[in-house]
């Protein structure tokens, strides 16, 4: 496998920033100094450590590459599936509502039929569609599995910017500070898009975590960084998306603390990621440092 992997990287910083998503008063939940999984006071059941919605939606859509289907159908059942076998935390309410009473990728696809959604439930899941090789693919992958969640122009050029970044990264395409540019040449001035005033919108989740990607090199003050400018906002889809684009940049250094790669998924579900890492990685090597 190519260094470092994906999916884990991608659900140790969910989990990590989970614990200040949305919290107002960010000492509540604790310091924000990688020593240790803070507890979302929002969620006091909620096991810190544990990966939320952003890395499940990600495994399953890595699912779907693997098996070479890319059809709505495909990613509505992985969607479904991934989440019955193990329902995390931080979907949104219909979302959520919406997976408890499917049975079905169909079914999926008729409640969510016209969903023009803005927010960033398409963006967070489609860093994995980045790894693959053909950037005309990967784009086209990417506006394919938001829209069916999220058909708007907003909504789909948020994935699209994901991917692409991710894409730049994996493939060595340029440096970090060739980013930018490598993004407005293919997809115009996605920025121009960005609504600063929705913290819940796709593409002001993308460009908090893209600033925090091009001003560090390496992962840990990346992380770090996600959580304090993020504050009281979408702190783990920030981190979770920083980090899709970080650990496949070369110029990036993994210095992310034992401790926290000790306690991550107490529950056991880390090694699946790996496992998926190990696939993923198999399939789509990338520019290979
Ligand atoms: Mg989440």
């Amino acid at each position: 496998m190519t260094g470092r992997g994906f999916l884990r990287y991608v659900g140790l910083a969910d989990a990590y920033g989970m614990g200040w998503e949305f919290v107002s008063d960010f000492a509540q939940a604790g310091p924000n100094d990688l020593s240790r999984f803070c507890r979302n006071p929002r969620f006091p059941t909620y096991p810190p450590g544990t990966y939320s919605d952003d890395t499940q939606m990600s495994l399953a859509n890595a699912r779907v590459l693997l098996a070479r289907g890319c059809a709505p159908l495909d990613f509505a059942t992985a969607w479904v599936e991934t989440f019955l076998a193990d329902p995390r935390l931080g979907y949104s309410r219909w979302m959520r509502e919406t997976l408890v009473a499917c049975r079905s990728g169909t079914d999926f696809l008729r409640r969510f039929a016209g969903n023009m959604g803005t927010g960033s439930g398409a963006c967070m899941r489609a860093g994995v569609v980045g790894l693959m090789p053909d950037l005309e693919r990967v784009f086209g992958v990417a506006a394919l599995q938001a829209s069916i969640t999220h058909d708007s122009l907003v909504g789909i050029l948020a994935a699209q910017v994901v991917a692409g970044a991710v894409h730049h990264a994996h493939w060595g395409l340029g440096l970090m500070t060739d980013l930018e540019h490598f993004l407005v040449h293919r997809l115009g001035h996605w920025r121009e898009h960005v609504d600063w005033t929705d913290p819940r919108q796709g593409l002001h989740v993308v460009a908090r975590a893209l600033q925090s990607v091009v001003a560090h090199t390496s992962l840990a003050s990346l992380l770090r960084h996600c959580v304090d400018h993020g504050e009281g906002q979408d702190t783990d889809t920030i981190a979770a998306i920083a980090m899709a684009i970080a650990v496949r940049a070369t110029e990036y250094r993994d210095d992310l603390p034992a401790v926290l790669w000790r306690d991550f998924e107490p529950g056991g579900q880390g090694e699946e990621l790996r496992r998926m890492d190990h696939q993923l990685l198999d399939a789509f090597p990338g520019s290979a440092t």
